[in-house]
């Protein structure tokens, strides 16, 4: 009994240990806007994976979007809180459930809309109702949000919804581009892996790495990285 009370606690650490984990993504960067990062661990299939999720904000008019909330974070609602952020919107990079599982939840929270890629409608409709976007992308296009300008460009390959958001110097590629690789692939509809990856790749190559050298890029997993790096040093492009 003793034991199972160690271990639930140990376990109970562990989650808001990795929950609270954050990264400031704003010094030395040479963008218009702020960013922080919030590693947050996905509550579902017991998965033990983390994910990435962002909070893109404009220090003057306080002004902010999240990116891909994949789970609830209370670091970032306490960020928001101090600084007086105004949440404007919720993007997803793309529609699996690790990118969208506190869609609905911040939806509420901060009453603003969510934005989807409509290409992804099929992983948007397995989930919960509640996280369906409220507003659908399905092209190259541009969202503004008061002082906060972004470019939408679409990447589709890692899913046929996948974007990647620009902000200034801040691109966030969601799972389409990663440090020193690029987002896995699976068959989807009538075509293989292979002729998706195929797909990502040339997406990649096409819109991403033309981005100035500069460009932070921001993935959905693990580090960040940029432009400049990827081009020259990732082994899949
Ligand atoms: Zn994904």
């Amino acid at each position: 009994m003793r034991l199972k009370i160690i271990t639930f606690v140990l376990i109970l650490v562990y989650v808001l240990v990795s929950c609270g984990k954050s990264r400031d993504i704003h010094k030395d960067t040479p963008s218009e806007y702020r960013a922080k990062c919030f590693v947050v661990k996905i509550p579902y299939k017991n998965s033990s994976m983390e994910e990435n999720m962002y909070l893109l904000y404009d220090e003057n008019s306080k002004y902010a979007v999240i990116i891909d909330p994949g789970a609830v974070s209370m670091p970032m609602e306490d960020f928001i809180l101090a600084k007086s952020l105004k949440v404007r919107a919720i993007l997803n990079t793309h529609g699996h459930y690790d990118h969208i599982g506190a869609n609905g939840y911040y939806k509420e929270k901060y009453s603003c809309q969510v934005y989807g890629n409509r290409g992804d409608m099929d992983f948007y409709e397995d989930d919960e109702p509640y996280n369906m976007p409220t507003k659908f992308i399905s092209g190259d296009s541009k969202l503004e949000f008061g002082n906060i300008k972004i470019r939408v460009i679409c990447t589709p390959g890692h899913s046929m919804g996948g974007t990647c958001f620009l902000a200034g110097d801040f691109l966030f590629s969601g799972d389409t581009l990663f440090k020193k690789s690029i987002g896995r692939t699976w068959e989807y509809d009538g075509k293989t892996a292979e002729e998706m990856k195929d797909m990502l790749v040339t997406n990649i190559t096409d819109k991403i790495l033309r981005l100035p050298e500069t460009t932070v890029v921001f993935p959905g997993h693990g580090d960040a990285t940029s432009i400049d790096e990827e081009k020259y040093h990732n082994p899949f492009l």
